[in-house]
């Protein structure tokens, strides 16, 4: 059915436009798309019309046409842009209604409209697309998520380490990655003569650090993570107005060096690690994992031995079995060093995105030149462990806004207490001293002192998600008394300015 759409699909485009000199139709399972070029410029608002069309053509054809976007012809790079548009079919009425009305839902979801309506991220066409603004809001949450993923990651041994944005071009030779992501890299160049690479990954800066002293094997392992900017020069087409896909990624990273003994054990403490922090997350539910491994026809595209490259897909295998992973053997998806367990979680509209992962690295310290000195006074080569559990803020912003429908608990909340007084003519007062309480505590806090009616600010306070909205009038002032309603909730609670002081901090502090 998907390629006869494809042609129903071309049919009608090719009507509507009559200069097309490129095309080429392809589809899968699940959708089906069209890939053209003409000067005419086709956007969204033309879908409606152009599955009627679609209809007109064929009565029991069921379609709903999903999106568009420039992308380069073949999927070359060197070729030129055209236009693809993407559909999906349906065998009634019926499950098209049903796909509608499941796009309706899951539009709500999104997390560019909730980023929007919170104020947490924006874009700029003068910074250019692919490059999000954090507003205040969000650089608040930000803050408390690396806070937070720092605070899980020290009790399994990790320190913090920083390095910079550039690097020479010699790292990434030496890592691999030049060769492999060539096209992928910023090259950064000054009038001076500097030529630099914006980093794509962290891992080549940290056996940097690891290399800057002896190791002996007591000191193993040794972990360093890092959360900072990588940048990678992804297809112009496929980057727009979402966290979904960006050239500055901020990324939460860790690396270990470990013996070959320790190895196992420490793929292991990563993988707890990783369930540890979604579980406190509440987002330990609905995800499937990967254990990547390579394209076993062509070797060339990875570095390391195959010796070693058998060892790793062996270790995790058993890794998986262990912890009842149920890993799903996926060929072609391993990291450029080694195989991988890559954690999949779902999106708004059901689409897997792919957050934590860790990943096994034989090959990487040889390249470098890495070694310890073992028992015996033998320079030994580590292994390295590459894993991200927050990995992408970018993305995993996507998996927590639409998970959450932009509702983020407490202690991630950029504003955690809005106060509303009943009539600012009588309550600014006190409601200034209830701010004041509130801030002392580091409680972050905002007061609407606005022309608006108490209602309409009270509905405002629930469009903007904040757990606790406080009403404060005669009662509150005379008695000392904290009133307050929870996001979602109707019911007001009422209780001495104490006894919420240290409601709110224990809620705050929960997990
Ligand atoms: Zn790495």
């Amino acid at each position: 059915m998907n390629k006869k759409c494809c042609e129903l699909l071309k049919q009608v485009i090719k009507n509507e436009c009559k200069d097309i000199s490129l095309d080429n139709i392809s589809y899968n399972e699940d959708e089906f798309y069209y890939e053209f070029k003409s000067d005419k410029q086709i956007s969204e608002n033309d879908f409606a019309r152009l599955e009627k069309e679609i209809k007109q053509l064929d009565r029991n054809i069921y379609v709903k046409l999903l999106r568009i976007s420039g992308v380069y012809f073949a999927g070359n790079a060197n070729n030129e842009m055209i236009t693809r548009i993407v559909g999906k079919a349906f065998s009634s009425q019926e499950e098209l209604d049903k796909y509608n009305k499941f796009l309706e839902a899951a539009k709500e979801r999104d997390h560019r409209k909730i980023g929007q309506d919170l104020d947490l991220f924006c874009f700029s066409d003068y910074v250019g697309a692919g490059l999000p603004l954090y507003t205040p809001r969000g650089t608040i949450v930000k803050d408390e998520l690396q806070k937070e993923i720092e605070r899980v990651c020290k009790k399994y041994g990790f320190q913090k380490v920083s390095c910079p944005s550039l690097a020479d071009i010699s790292l990434f030779e030496t890592s691999g990655h030049a060769g492999k992501f060539n096209d992928e890299l910023f090259r950064v160049e000054s009038p001076k003569g500097h030529k630099f690479v914006l980093k794509p990954v962290q891992c080549p800066h940290h056996t940097q650090i690891f290399a800057s002293k002896l190791r002996s094997y007591k000191d193993l392992p040794i972990r360093y993570m890092e959360s900072d900017k990588q940048y990678r020069a992804e297809l112009q087409g496929a980057v727009g107005n979402s966290l979904s896909r960006v050239y500055a990624i901020t990324v939460e990273d860790g690396h270990s060096f470990c013996t070959r003994n320790q190895v196992k054990q420490e793929v292991i403490n990563m993988c707890n690690l990783i369930k540890d922090f979604y579980s406190r997350m509440g987002l330990w539910k609905d995800h499937w994992v990967s254990l990547s491994v390579r394209d076993y026809d062509h070797p060339e595209k990875y570095i390391g031995s195959k010796e070693d490259w058998d060892i790793c897909e062996q270790m995790l295998e058993e890794v998986s079995e262990e912890l009842g992973l149920n890993a799903k053997r996926c060929e072609k998806e391993a990291a450029l060093y080694g195989p991988k367990l890559d954690f999949m979680f779902k999106d708004a509209l059901g689409r897997d995105i792919q957050i934590p992962t860790v990943q096994l690295d034989f090959a990487m310290p040889k390249r470098f030149g890495l070694f310890y000195i073992d028992e015996n006074g033998e320079k030994q080569t580590p292994v390295m462990v590459h894993r991200a559990v927050l990995g992408s803020y970018e993305r995993f912003l996507v998996l927590l806004l639409e998970q959450f429908k932009g509702v983020l608990p407490i202690w991630l909340s950029p504003v955690q207490v809005n106060i509303i007084p009943v009539n600012i003519k009588y309550h600014d007062e006190y409601c200034k001293k209830i701010k004041q309480l509130l801030e002392d505590e580091d409680i972050r806090v905002e007061y609407d002192n606005s022309k608006d009616k108490i209602n309409k600010k009270i509905r405002q306070s629930n469009v903007m998600k904040n757990p606790l909205t406080l009403i404060l009038g005669d009662n509150e002032r005379d008695n000392n008394l904290i009133s307050y309603r929870l996001y979602g909730n109707d019911d007001t609670k009422t209780m001495p300015i104490e006894k919420f002081l240290e409601y709110i901090k224990n809620e705050i502090k929960k997990r």
